[in-house]
This record gives C-alpha cells, structure tokens and sequence, in this order.
C-alpha cells in the first residue's frame, strides 16, 4: 500500500461540515493509526532531512504533526497559535478566512534570527493560513526550509500562495 492509499483509506469525509455544502476531510483516523502515524511524520521530514532546526506546528491539528516530527528529528518544536493564546510577546499577522477575518500569532523569542524551520499542518486548502505563517517567520528573520502537509485540496491552488517555498503534500485531492 502507498502513502496516498493509506491516507485516502483512512481519511474521514464529512458532507456539509463545518457549513452546509463544505466536504470537510478529517484526517484525525490517520493521526489515530499508529504505523500511519509514524509513516506520514516520516514522508513529511524526509524531504527536508538535516535542513531544518526547529518544527513548528499550526494550531491546531499541524501541533500534532510538528510535535513528532520534532521528536523523530532531535529538533525543537514551536506553536504558531490562534490570537490571543499566547501569554508573551508574539508577532502577528492576519489572514483572510472565507467569512472575516483571523490572526495568527508566534512568540517573538522562541527562535532565533537566522534559524531554521519546517512549517506543517494536516491540510493545505487556500493557503492563506500557511501564508499568514510564512509572514510571522519573515517578521522573526527565520528561514522557512519548506511547508508539509498530509493533504493538499489542489483545486484551491494554495500552493500559488507560497510562492519560492517548497512544499511536500503527501495526497493531492479536488
Ligand atoms: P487554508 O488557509 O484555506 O489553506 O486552510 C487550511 C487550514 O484550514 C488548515 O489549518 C486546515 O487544518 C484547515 N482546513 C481547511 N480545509 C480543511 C479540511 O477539509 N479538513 C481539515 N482541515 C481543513
């Protein structure tokens, strides 16, 4: 069995969640399986291996993903948080959603200038949250090395909003 089988067999698909019309693709089953677990956190660092100093997580679900990875790595782990979670000095940058608007924020110290992160998260759809996050890496000067996520909604060309960055997505689905 592939990768991409084994994502696409054991990814939920839930019609009309969060919004009558959406098809929301829960991929927490996957998180749920052990060796599925092991398998994506390992296709997601193998491009990047020894490229990269610290992981950091997208709240909520790419925590999940950054954690182990991190672990796997020997490298640190960071959380790149929802407005207003986290209880120091943060950047921020906000990003569009389909209705209003929202914020992200990263500790202004927990990497230094100059370091180097992979960012990961379980679904790529617009971009515009990965994006959002690839600003408050330029505003703490840290090298983003590449994005990874388990699935990417290609129709959505959410690639097109990182441009010059690498991105590995382990399923492709419309
Ligand atoms: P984007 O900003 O439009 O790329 O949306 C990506 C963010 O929304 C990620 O943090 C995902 O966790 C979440 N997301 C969007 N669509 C889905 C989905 O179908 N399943 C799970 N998460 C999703």
């Amino acid at each position: 069995e592939s990768i991409e089988e084994l994502i696409l067999r054991l990814c939920a698909t839930v019609p009309d969640y969060p919004k009558p019309g959406i098809v929301f693709r829960d991929l927490t089953p996957v998180f749920a399986d052990g060796p599925a677990l092991r398998a994506i956190v390992n296709a997601l660092v193998e491009p990047f291996a020894g490229q990269f100093d610290a992981v950091a997580g997208i709240e909520a679900r790419g925590f999940l993903l950054a954690a182990a990875a991190a672990y796997a790595t020997g490298t640190g782990v960071v959380t790149v948080r929802k407005a207003g979670k986290l209880p120091r000095p943060v950047f921020t940058e906000k990003y569009e959603l389909e209705y209003g608007e929202s914020a992200l924020e990263l500790h202004q110290d927990d990497l230094q200038a100059g370091s180097r992160v992979l960012v990961l998260d379980d679904v790529l759809a617009t971009g515009g949250t990965l994006a959002a996050a690839s600003r408050l890496f330029a505003q703490a000067q840290v090298h983003i090395v590449g994005y990874g996520v388990v699935l990417e909604l290609s129709e959505l060309h959410g690639r097109s909003a990182l441009p010059g960055h690498r991105v590995r997505s382990l399923l492709r689905l419309n």
